[in-house]
């Protein structure tokens, strides 16, 4: 059985307790080494063996565990944030499928949650913004079509885009364009949960100029819409006259 593991946004400390102790059992660790936190593995055994997949293709990281699963030892593929966000991590499970190789996946905290605690700030405020959405802009990579920017921005809803703080002229331009006004708050949060985090706030269009002086040009997410200004209506959950299921209102 192969775990695939969410090592969380980088403090060492968002890792479930799961995780940590798949790790600490391991006796073969495959690791993102390009953003997982090296702290992770801080309690793996001194004689696992450590692979990191930065360098690696996608053959050679599924060789790595088909020998160890033949050798019955016990393997780890350890992914920053949750595997389900840009993970590339279903195409390993399609592999281990065919391969008749088990696996189960431990989820792990998305940097995009980290990057909300880090603002201290609510994705879904009464009001303003119900839905999330996470994207990323087309670079080396593709978009599917209907997923343009401009057409995600119409909606006006709480944007979280991944992997895309490189291009912040063209997105902060492209995002006005599909619909969300000049002066929608924006900000960038740089390594959300380590040390050296950085928040930088501002609206469509200064961002991209802030973000450019404070040196940020990767690692880093950008967060658009009114759920980073101060208006909304207060919750229903908590209004003293809403009755719900667990709670009578007050006439
Ligand atoms: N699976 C990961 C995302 C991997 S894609 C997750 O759930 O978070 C890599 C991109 O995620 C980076 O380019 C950056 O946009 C974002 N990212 C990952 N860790 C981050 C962090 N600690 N702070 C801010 N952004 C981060």
């Amino acid at each position: 059985m192969i775990h695939f593991i969410g090592a969380g946004p980088g403090d060492p400390e968002l890792i479930t307790l799961k995780g940590k102790r798949l790790i600490d059992e391991a006796d073969i660790i495959i690791y993102a080494g390009s953003l997982v936190n090296p702290q992770v593995l801080q309690g793996a055994k001194p004689e696992a063996e450590i692979y990191n997949s930065a360098t690696m293709t996608l053959p050679e990281v599924i060789s790595v565990m088909q020998a160890g699963e033949e050798q019955g030892r016990q393997v780890v593929r350890v992914h920053t944030g949750d595997p389900s966000i840009y993970g590339a991590h279903r195409e390993q499970m399609t592999e281990l499928d065919r391969l008749g190789i088990a696996y189960d996946v431990v989820p792990g905290v998305s940097s995009f949650l980290a990057a909300a605690a880090a603002m201290k700030r609510e994705y879904t405020l009464p009001e303003v913004s119900q839905t999330v959405i996470l994207t990323r802009m087309e670079g080396r990579t593709p978009m599917p079509e209907k997923e343009q920017i401009e057409a995600l921005a119409a909606h006006q809803a709480t944007m979280i885009i991944f992997l895309s703080v490189g291009q912040m002229d063209e997105l902060s331009r492209r995002l006005q364009q599909g619909g969300y006004p000049a002066d929608t708050p924006a900000a960038v949060v740089y390594k959300a949960s380590w040390q050296d985090e950085k928040i930088v706030q501002g609206t469509l269009t200064d961002i991209a100029a802030k973000v450019q002086a404070a040196g940020i040009r990767k690692t880093a997410l950008v967060t658009v819409g009114r759920f980073l200004g101060d208006e909304f209506a207060l919750s229903k959950l908590y209004d003293e006259t809403f009755t719900h299921a667990y709670r009578k209102g007050k006439a």
